[in-house]
């Protein structure tokens, strides 16, 4: 390598000492000599030349210890020097004033990767990555022949063709006569230093966008007052405008039930650092409140101690929460309590009370006939009509009750009142407020109740068995006649299990031969004469005697049994027809009861076909009677119907007037004969309006052409009525009871 950089200053330094030195040498010299030339002059003995030599040794001497300490302080300075130089792992470069590189430090071979060598002949230039060369050496000379420390970041190239970033700066070194005469490139690398700068300024850009473009809510606060807030955040609060949430408390979004708590989350945070999710409810800027869940924790804003809060709207999760909820405890139709919300109170009710054994009621109330109501009229008007009596029965309740949906038309009552008067006051009430009229379009409707009523502790110390008790004693309100309230007495336990013997026994009844008929004659009101007979079950269990169909027919209903039961009472019938006809009886119509579920079952009028063809029995004569709920379904009705008909069998609708059906509805079925229910012809000549419906039924089923009978007949003032309003045909108790067959036999006889 060529030279060696010298500092200048130092360099100065140490010429400024010699000059010193020289100049107190030379005062000295001359002043000392002096003194030793006029001493010799006038004293030239051995003295004064001892003298004169002892002062050239001394001075001799002093002279040589100084360029001593000189030379050595410089070398030393150089030693340092070097050694720093060629330790430190910046870049040193000495160029001369034109560029050509006079040394370079070693750091420059781990840089780079050159050999010393390969610096020789080379200029500063050659070694930094520029797009023009010439220009900006150009400008680099001037600025250094200016004597201009010129800033320096610049790509030099790695041998192995790789860019490494400097940073640093180019020092002119001038010489004594003030010329620059080098310069000298100092720099470290930056590369690393710079990827990390770029790659925190990604970070940086990611973090910001992340954040920015969340669809979190994120905001920063410092002592609650908001300092940042992204994009999703002013959406959630509900501003076009930043500085709208922009140093505004954020508790002001909070709403007061949950302020304590928010306060105390804040606290906790600046406890703890940071908090789990939490739930809130805040207040957007329009008023309307979401659900949110946050979490917070500490942070740095601005170089202040700040908390960043991440902020999710579960507002809809809230609310599908609450429906779930609500569809579990509520029953959707009425909106009152279901049968789930309904235990559940009952037994924390019953937990609190347990103490004082305070006495409760439960009632269980059941609307008659709605099956009917619902079959006949459609859907919507058994809904609209569950409705309305939710709502006449939360205005009759007292504040302290709850009432809810237990199934279909039943519903539960819980009373916390112990005064069986005040229990029997408020079902009297619920009674009258369910017989006023229900109004639908232009239909006017009657519903009433059946109420069962079990008191806590007496009947039972679980809402479990309270309802099955109170559910017992609406059966007892049932067969008394419906539309009244009854207490439980733990008799009517022997009842629900009988009614579950009764099941059993109807299982085995057909084969068992336990069933007959009975025939009750339909008599000619203006002859006296036996036109027809209806025929009716009856059931002779075991162990109960003669059970009444109105108790076993439902049960066969709902188990199903009916479609076998009303088979074997057909075919009975229809035997029996067969036989009084061989034993020369003039032949007359039959009527027997068909079920809904029975007319409706697949092989409904395949059966009928056989039973006929099997027992040689007349179409003509057999009739099937069934109540206004077949009618539900317009279509499948009247194909069967049809079907029925074209075997040449009569129709009949039982109990006409109590299933809500359209009058006009009548005129699409292929029907024979229409029955007037017993209820309506119990009102003729008791002085209410029954007599009035009673004669519009006549006149309507004698305008559409069908023959018209009234059931029940218990009197001669009915049966005159009947007469003079244009019924010429009655059955009843008073024209005379369902009898078994020989006992028909023998009415025949008498005829
Ligand atoms: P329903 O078809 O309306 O039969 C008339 C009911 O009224 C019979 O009751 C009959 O005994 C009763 N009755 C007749 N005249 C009078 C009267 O003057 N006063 C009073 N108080 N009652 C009278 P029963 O035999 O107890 O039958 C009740 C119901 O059971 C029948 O009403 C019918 O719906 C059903 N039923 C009877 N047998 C059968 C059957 O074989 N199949 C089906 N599916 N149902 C049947
Ligand atoms: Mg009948
Ligand atoms: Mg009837």
């Amino acid at each position: 390598m060529a030279g060696m950089w010298r500092n200048w200053e130092a360099a100065q330094k140490i010429a400024l000492r010699f000059v010193l030195l020289y100049i107190v040498i030379s005062i000295s010299w001359v002043l000392i000599s002096d003194w030793l030339l006029q001493d010799y002059l006038q004293n030239a003995n051995w003295i004064s030349t001892a003298k004169g030599w002892l002062f050239i040794l001394l001075s001799g001497l002093l002279y040589y210890k100084l360029i001593q300490r000189m030379t050595k302080d410089t070398i030393e300075n150089e030693a340092n020097y070097r050694l720093i130089v060629e330790n430190v792992s910046d870049l040193i470069v000495v160029a001369d004033r034109d560029g050509h590189i006079k040394y370079a430090s070693p750091s420059h071979e781990i840089l780079l990767g050159y050999e010393s060598e390969e610096y020789e002949g080379k200029k500063l230039y050659d070694f930094i990555q520029m797009e023009d060369n010439s220009e900006i050496q150009g400008w680099f000379q001037n600025e250094i022949m200016a004597k201009k420390e010129i800033k320096v970041e610049y790509y030099l190239k790695s041998k192995e063709g790789n860019q490494v970033l400097v940073e640093g700066k180019v020092v002119p070194v001038a010489s004594e006569n003030g010329t620059v005469e080098k310069m000298v490139l100092l720099a470290h690398d930056i590369t690393k230093r710079k990827q990390f700068e770029k790659q925190l300024i990604e970070s940086e850009e990611r973090y910001r966008k992340l954040v920015e473009y969340s669809p979190e809510t994120i905001f920063i606060h410092i002592d609650g007052k908001i300092v940042y807030v992204n994009n999703a955040g002013m959406r959630l609060a509900g501003v076009q405008h930043i500085e709208e949430v922009m140093g505004k408390n954020i508790l002001d979004f909070v709403v007061p039930e949950d302020l304590e708590y928010a306060k105390n989350q804040i606290r906790k945070v600046e406890e703890m650092g940071e908090t789990k999710l939490h739930d809130y409810q805040i207040t957007r800027i329009d008023g309307t409140r979401l659900f949110v869940e946050a979490l917070a924790f500490q942070t740095t804003y601005q170089e202040n101690k700040a908390v960043q809060v991440i902020i999710r709207d579960i507002t809809e999760r809230k609310r599908a929460e609450e429906r779930v909820r609500y569809l579990a405890y509520y029953d959707s139709l009425t909106g009152l309590p279901n049968r789930n919300f309904l235990f559940d109170y009952l037994n924390e009710l019953l937990i609190a009370i347990k103490k004082d054994k305070q006495p409760i009621a439960v009632m269980f109330l059941d609307l008659d006939r709605f099956k009917m109501i619902n079959d006949t009229l459609g859907h919507s008007y058994g809904d609209f009509l569950l409705q309305q009596v939710a709502s006449r029965l939360k205005e009759c309740l007292p504040k302290d009750s709850m009432i809810a949906r237990y199934g279909g038309d039943e519903y539960v009552i819980v009373l916390q009142e112990k005064q069986l008067e005040a229990i029997s006051r408020l079902s009297d009430r619920i009674i009258d407020k369910l017989a006023e009229p229900f109004f639908l379009r232009d239909r006017q409707m009657f519903i009433s109740p059946s109420i069962g009523i079990s008191m806590y502790p007496k009947n039972g110390d679980a809402a479990e068995r309270l309802i099955k008790n109170a559910d017992a004693a609406m059966y007892l309100a049932k067969e008394k006649g419906k539309n009244n309230y009854q207490f439980y007495t733990s008799s009517l336990n022997d009842r629900n299990s009988s009614k579950l013997e009764l099941e059993n026994g109807l299982r085995n009844a057909i084969k068992k031969h336990e069933f007959t008929l009975f025939y009750q004659p339909q008599i000619d009101l203006n002859t006296n004469k036996i036109i027809g007979l209806e025929a009716l079950l009856r059931w002779k269990h075991p162990k109960y005697g003669f059970v009444s169909p109105a108790e076993f027919i439902p049960i066969a209903e709902e188990t199903g049994l009916i479609v076998s039961i009303g088979k074997w009472a057909l075919e009975t019938a229809c035997n029996q027809h067969k036989q009084w006809k061989e034993k020369g009886f003039s032949p007359m119509s039959i009527a027997v009861n068909v079920s809904a579920l029975q007319f409706r079952h697949k092989d409904f009028v395949k059966t009928i076909e056989q039973i006929i063809s099997n027992t040689k029995c007349r179409a003509g004569y057999l009739e099937l009677e069934m109540t206004e709920s077949v009618m539900q379904h317009l279509g499948e009705t009247t194909t069967i119907m049809n079907e029925l008909k074209e075997i040449g069998v009569n129709l009949s609708i039982d109990d006409f007037g109590t299933g809500y059906s359209s009058l006009n509805y009548l005129r699409h079925f292929p029907i024979d004969t229409l029955k007037i229910d017993k209820s309506f012809v119990d009102e003729i000549n008791n002085g209410k309006n029954g007599e009035i419906i009673v004669k519009t039924i006549i006149d309507l089923g004698n305008s559409l052409g069908f023959q018209v009978i009234a059931e029940g007949v218990e009197n001669e003032q009915q049966a005159s009525f009947l007469r003079q309003n244009n019924c010429h045909v009655g059955q009843g108790y008073f024209l005379s009871k369902p009898l078994p067959a020989d006992q028909i036999e023998i009415l025949f006889s008498l005829a």
